[in-house]
């Protein structure tokens, strides 16, 4: 713990493991000896590095970059890199660690890591995010590869972005289309990894609420972002006959009682990348409020946080619970505090942690560097088909280890206790190192 003492996210990613998978070790002792927790929990290496790029103006920026290779027990690593002013050590190796058990959960061959940058994307023009992509490229290339260390897009990266790291890696290493995932359709990304992570939100809480005799039929569902996991989750949960009433974005978020026209959403922050409150200049029914925890208070079925992390503290699952909230599913990396986690666990509301809910991303990108490496493309109905099986397969496994392990219902630690068994198997079978 000292060793990471500034590192509260960490710390908290670390807690939430820690508080569940005790029982594992009275089935397994031999984890005790072999240090497997203290292995897991220290990345195989961090990696830091200065990024310097010309901005419009012709000044020199100074940025730092990050990549934790956390863990590459079951596979290369791999995770996804995110630019955002927030960006630091604690962050990237709670994602990073995070990442670890997501990716085990899949059930297909990828290890864990993380990266990212302090740039800030918003007010960059379209070359300035270019150059910068090319300087964090030019430095991140010395350690990845595709058998290596695969890295994709989150918050702050999209396929613009990848587009242009994955020219530059291009331009240094010649073509290796596994190298990165997240790519266009047009050189090497797949069909249907753009909705995958959002999809695969809906379809996992599909499969909790199906338990319950519950549905998205006819549900009202408050999503939190507007970026490309709130989108395709909002998307999906529509067309399962949800309404969708609210939406945001990190200065406020819109209420539309009749139900978010998402073609305007897809419209303001895909096309234009401007503001949500935009929303409102075509649809003046619609609310705008400035702030981001008030959406929270709007009464909804089925909250889908899908921004940020730490979004829903105590006091915004207290609101919740009392406006009748069924179920919760973590769309964004660890959106829910520790204690507002509990709550909802001890309020009987179906909650969906995000090892498991949004792992549809990350596997989506495991099958586009199998389509990689085959040289294939899939159909769009054909990645879908086996995203959605491998929704329901994590969920099955969630609630067979939850049980198991003396945590029925819990898919908290039915997802960390699944993850974690993985990994600590092929841990133990490779030798201490
Ligand atoms: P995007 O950058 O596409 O969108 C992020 C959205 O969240 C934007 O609407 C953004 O608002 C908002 N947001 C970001 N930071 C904050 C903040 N500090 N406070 C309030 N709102 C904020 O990112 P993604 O949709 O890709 O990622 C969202 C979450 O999902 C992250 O936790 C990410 O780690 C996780 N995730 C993403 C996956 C993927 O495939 N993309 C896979 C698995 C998890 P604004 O436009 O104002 O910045």
């Amino acid at each position: 713990k000292q060793r990471n003492a500034n590192q509260p996210e960490f710390l908290q990613a670390v807690k939430e493991l820690f508080k569940t998978i005790q029982p594992v070790f009275v089935q397994h002792p031999e984890y005790i000896k072999y240090g497997i927790l203290e292995r897991i929990t220290e990345p195989d290496r961090i990696i830091s590095f200065r990024v310097s790029w010309v901005d419009d103006r012709g000044k020199v920026q100074v940025n730092r970059g990050y990549r934790v290779q956390f863990n590459n027990t079951i596979g290369p690593y791999k995770g996804g890199i995110r630019f955002h002013p927030t960006v630091n050590e604690s962050i990237i190796k709670f994602l990073g660690f995070e990442q670890i058990f997501k990716n085990a959960l899949t059930g297909l061959p990828i290890g864990g890591g993380k990266g990212g940058s302090d740039f800030d994307p918003k007010g960059k023009s379209d070359q300035e995010i270019m150059r910068f992509c090319q300087a964090f490229m030019t430095e991140l290339s010395k350690y990845i590869g595709p058998d290596i260390d695969v890295p994709a897009g989150d918050i702050g990266v999209g396929a613009r972005e990848v587009g242009y790291m994955f020219g530059q890696y291009k331009r240094l290493n010649s073509y290796q289309a596994g190298v990165l995932t997240g790519k266009g359709v047009g050189y090497g990304g797949s069909l249907g990894r753009t909705e995958a992570t959002g999809y695969g939100t809906v379809y996992f809480v599909e499969e909790m609420l199906k338990e319950k005799g519950l549905s998205f039929e006819g549900s009202t569902v408050v999503v939190s972002g507007s970026g490309n996991v709130a989108i395709y989750a909002m998307e999906k949960a529509e067309s399962l006959g949800a309404k969708v009433v609210a939406c945001s974005d990190s200065n406020g978020y819109i209420y539309d009682p009749d139900g978010i026209k998402l073609e305007t959403v897809k419209r303001i922050k895909e096309g234009e990348r401007g503001r949500i409150k935009d929303y409102t200049n075509e649809h003046p029914h619609a609310e705008y409020f400035e702030g981001c925890n008030g959406i929270w208070s709007i009464p909804c079925d089925i909250a889908l946080p899908c921004a940020t992390q730490n979004e829903i503290d105590v006091e915004s699952a207290n609101i919740l619970i009392q406006n009748g909230v069924k179920a919760v599913g973590e769309g964004a990396n660890m959106p829910c505090s520790l204690e507002a986690t509990d709550l909802f666990l001890e309020n009987d509301v179906l909650f969906g942690p995000a090892k498991a809910v949004n792992a549809g991303g990350v596997a989506v990108s495991a099958l586009e560097m199998s389509q990689n490496s085959m040289r294939l493309s899939w159909t769009f109905e054909e990645v879908d088909e086996k995203l959605r099986e491998i929704m329901k397969n994590i969920y099955r496994k969630s609630v067979t280890c939850a049980e198991k392990y003396g945590y029925p219902g819990n898919l908290v630690a039915g997802a960390n206790i699944s993850g974690f068994l993985t990994v600590a198997e092929a841990m133990m079978a490779q030798g201490v190192y």
